[in-house]
């Protein structure tokens, strides 16, 4: 029910804004691909509409923090409709369902079939429910060392310190990222999704519920699962220490996206009780509290910086 509303729209929004432009500009060998472009923001701003219903209450119910102006959580905002509603997600999706036709086109040219994670572990045959856990445990664990390999090197660093510069912390605060740190990021999951064969290309509806779990752990709440429940799935309070003043930059702890295991596993994982004030001192201030250009700019001029040391 709900899937034939979204498609419908869609459908609208194919025929009646992206099909036009295509055909005004003469771009008519991206047609068929179209609809899926407008499913795909149908999708996010679902997605980004159901994240507000149930984070926004959360947050006023009990806050960690109250601010006397909100100017840069309209940033957060901004960054947040774009990576999951505007050009972002069209582009990925793009990018990844060409290189990936391409590259089973290749691999099938010399006799090779890609791998399944089905075909690497056999026994995951006919069992898609742990087939998809598998593969959850599998791209968080990449998440893990991704996000710890950014706070190890300098460079790295200097991108992500966009996302750590944030006072004010809030739900909307997960996709505020430097664009070259979200490439090294489609990169990385990029390169794990070829190598362990994520089905192509991948289909929206996009990966909800990590997503909301990702939102829901920067909101600016209150908030631990209890100290099992905390141990299951990361919590608000517990991504909060990570992005805690005093863990800004190189040592750091909670890596973790969605689950806390990897961070137990490695021994970075802290589980203390309070709810720290966020941001890093050492970040310049355009970076906490600039337009999205101006942040984009610091974070690239900094990055140059730091290679050039
Ligand atoms: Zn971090
Ligand atoms: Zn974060």
């Amino acid at each position: 029910m709900l899937d034939r509303l979204l498609s419908q729209t869609a459908g609208y929004i194919d025929q009646y804004a992206i099909l036009p432009i295509l055909y005004h500009f003469g771009w008519m060998e991206w047609d068929d691909l179209s609809f899926d472009w407008a499913l795909i923001c149908v999708y996010g701003l679902l997605a980004v509409l159901l994240t507000y219903a149930i984070c926004w209450p959360l947050e006023a119910w009990r806050p960690v923090e109250h601010w006397p102006t909100k100017k840069t959580v309209a940033t957060d905002i901004f960054y947040t409709l774009l990576n999951r509603v505007g050009v972002i997600p069209i582009f990925s999706f793009l990018l990844f369902y060409q290189v990936q036709v391409l590259f089973t086109a290749t691999l099938t040219d010399y006799r090779f079939i890609p791998p399944t994670l089905e075909t690497i572990i056999p026994p995951l045959f006919g069992h898609p429910i742990i087939t998809f856990l598998a593969y959850a445990l599998i791209l968080d664990f990449a998440d893990y060392w991704r996000h710890r390999l950014s706070h190890s090197f300098r460079a790295w660093y200097a991108l992500h310190a966009l996302h750590h510069a944030q006072r004010q912390m809030s739900f909307w605060s997960d996709d505020r990222n430097h664009i070259f740190d979200d490439l090294i990021s489609f990169l990385w999951f990029f390169t794990i999704g070829l190598a362990i064969g994520i089905p192509p290309p991948p289909p929206p509806p996009p990966p909800l519920l990590p997503q909301f779990l990702e939102s829901l752990s920067h909101a600016n709440v209150k908030l631990s699962f209890g100290p099992l429940g905390e141990r299951l799935l990361i919590s608000p309070r517990f991504h909060r220490r990570h992005h805690a003043i005093a863990a800004a930059g190189r040592k750091s702890c909670n890596y973790g996206a969605v689950f806390p295991y990897w961070d137990i596993l490695f021994k970075t994982a802290d589980f203390s009780r309070q709810y720290h004030p966020t941001g890093d001192p050492k970040s310049p201030e355009s970076l906490a509290t600039g337009t999205y250009l101006q942040q984009q700019l610091t974070g690239a001029k900094l990055f140059a910086k730091s290679l050039s040391r």
